[in-house]
C-alpha cells in the first residue's frame, strides 16, 4: 500500500483536528450539487459552504446520470435537501470534443481500443443543463417546492452563470 503513504499520513494529521464527528448526514444548508469531476472546481467553496452543508455528486461533465438522480431523490426526501444545483463548467473536457474524438483520444492514451465504451460527451452544454434540470424537476419523487437550478461555472473567473 506504499502508493498511498503520503495520503494516509495526511489523513492522520486530518484526524488529529477532526471536528466533523457527530454529524447526522443531513445537508445542513439543504443543498445538493451535481457537478463535474474537474479538479479546478471547489464545489463547497464556490458557493460559500462547508463540509456538512451539502450533498456533492460529481462525474465527468456534471451530468444528471441515473445514479445522480437516485442521490437527488434520496436527498430531497430523506436528507433535507430543498435546493438542487446542476453545474457544468467552461473548458470541460467532456464538452470540448465529440464522443468519437474522445474515444479516439482515450484509446490512444490507453493503448487499446476504447470505441466500445460510452463516455457521455456533451454536445451543447446549455442544452444538456436544461435537459438535466428538467429531468430532476419532472421526477415523480421530487416535490414541486424543491428548487432546481442549472448553471455554468467559469473556471477562469470562478463565477456561476444561471442557465435554467
Ligand atoms: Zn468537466
Amino acid at each position: 500500500m506504499a502508493d498511498f503513504d503520503d495520503l494516509l499520513a495526511a489523513n492522520r494529521s486530518f484526524a488529529e483536528t477532526f471536528d466533523l464527528a457527530g454529524f447526522d448526514g443531513i445537508a445542513r444548508a439543504g443543498v445538493a450539487m451535481v457537478t463535474c469531476m474537474d479538479s479546478r472546481i471547489d464545489p463547497l467553496g464556490m458557493i460559500g459552504l462547508s463540509p456538512g452543508d451539502a450533498k456533492i455528486l460529481r462525474n465527468p461533465g456534471g451530468r444528471v446520470t441515473d445514479q445522480a438522480l437516485v442521490a437527488i431523490v434520496l436527498g430531497v426526501n430523506l436528507l433535507q435537501v430543498d435546493r438542487v444545483m446542476i453545474i457544468e463548467h467552461t473548458r470541460c473536457a467532456m464538452a470540448s470534443a465529440s464522443e468519437d474524438e474522445l474515444k479516439a483520444r482515450l484509446g490512444r492514451a490507453a493503448g487499446t481500443d476504447a470505441s466500445w465504451m460510452s463516455l457521455g460527451a456533451v454536445d451543447d452544454q446549455h442544452a444538456t443543463i436544461r435537459a438535466d434540470v428538467q429531468r430532476v424537476r419532472s421526477h415523480p419523487l421530487v416535490r414541486p417546492d424543491v428548487a432546481v437550478g442549472g448553471f455554468l461555472y467559469d473556471v477562469d473567473s470562478g463565477l456561476l452563470s444561471p442557465v435554467e
